[in-house]
């Protein structure tokens, strides 16, 4: 059984105290159960001042695309599968006060960050940040559906890190912000905003093929076991300047291992075109 108590010596071990950490936790990578779950590692870190960042994606709020919103090289091929696709007709819309999470897809701990009562959540429908701890109210307030990684800009310029529990470096959603550094602009997607109309919103891409970042990062990235959970700590500065660097060297670096892959290869042209 892992306890909050192993957990803050690792996050003293790594240095986090009093930091912003973006995290991505897989539970099960402890294969041994964390006693109290997501509500104990959330706590480790508030007990040692930090503030957790992660992402609280809600994919149900996608909507089906309308012209204008419909750009050229924006990963969607020829719209079919958008087109076609189903949708949840719930009448529901995002709203930052909102606790809903694409659960599955996001894990439980952002959920348990969100349900709680003092977290604060960005305001994208679809790929909201969510944070909790004394700086998160700046970590997440200047996100909207164009500035979709605004709490990464923050989390960099604040000498914030990012911490991998268990994942690969495919979870890693700031490599998405280090391509738009890179000069890549992201896909447009479609919600609804607080009048019904359709919106467009930008969101990352494919994330398959990040593992290849591997090599890059691995003199940067400081390395613990809890449990049999491997942790993977980069400062936010690092693992974003040096993706971009090698995104603008390589751009085929990005690229996840399906050659058809709309988003990949559209992204590795730059991303959709737009005409303003
Ligand atoms: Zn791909």
């Amino acid at each position: 059984m892992i306890e909050q108590q192993d957990l803050i010596r690792a996050i003293e071990q790594l240095g986090l105290k009093g930091a912003e950490v973006c995290i991505h936790a897989s539970l099960r990578s402890f294969g041994e159960p964390v006693n109290g779950g997501a509500k104990t590692i959330t706590d480790a870190f508030l007990s040692c001042g930090c503030t957790i960042l992660a992402p609280a994606f809600t994919y149900h709020y996608q909507v089906k695309p309308i012209p204008p919103y419909m750009p050229e090289r924006n990963g969607a091929g020829d719209y079919t599968y958008f087109l076609n696709g189903s949708y949840d007709d719930t009448g529901q819309i995002f709203s930052i006060t909102g606790k809903d999470i694409s659960t599955q897809e996001m894990g439980l701990l952002p959920e348990y960050i969100l349900s709680q009562q003092e977290s604060h959540r960005g305001n994208h429908p679809l790929n909201s940040f969510t944070a909790i701890g004394p700086k998160a109210k700046k970590l997440t307030e200047n996100q909207n559906p164009t500035d979709l990684y605004a709490s990464f800009r923050t989390l960099t310029d604040d000498n914030g890190f990012v911490l991998l529990m268990g994942v690969g470096l495919d979870k890693a959603t700031i490599i998405h912000y280090a391509e738009q550094l890179a000069g890549r602009t992201p896909f447009m997607r479609w919600a609804l905003d607080k009048a019904y109309n359709v919106i467009p919103v930008f969101t990352g891409g494919c994330s398959d093929g990040f593992e290849n970042f591997e090599g890059i990062l691995k003199n940067t990235a400081s390395e613990i076991e809890v449990g049999k959970s491997l942790w993977r700590c980069y400062k936010a500065k690092d693992i974003t300047r040096l993706c971009a660097n090698e995104i603008i060297r390589n751009p085929h670096i990005t690229h996840c291992a399906n050659s058809q892959c709309d988003r990949c290869n559209d992204a590795l042209l730059g991303g959709p075109v737009l005409n303003n």
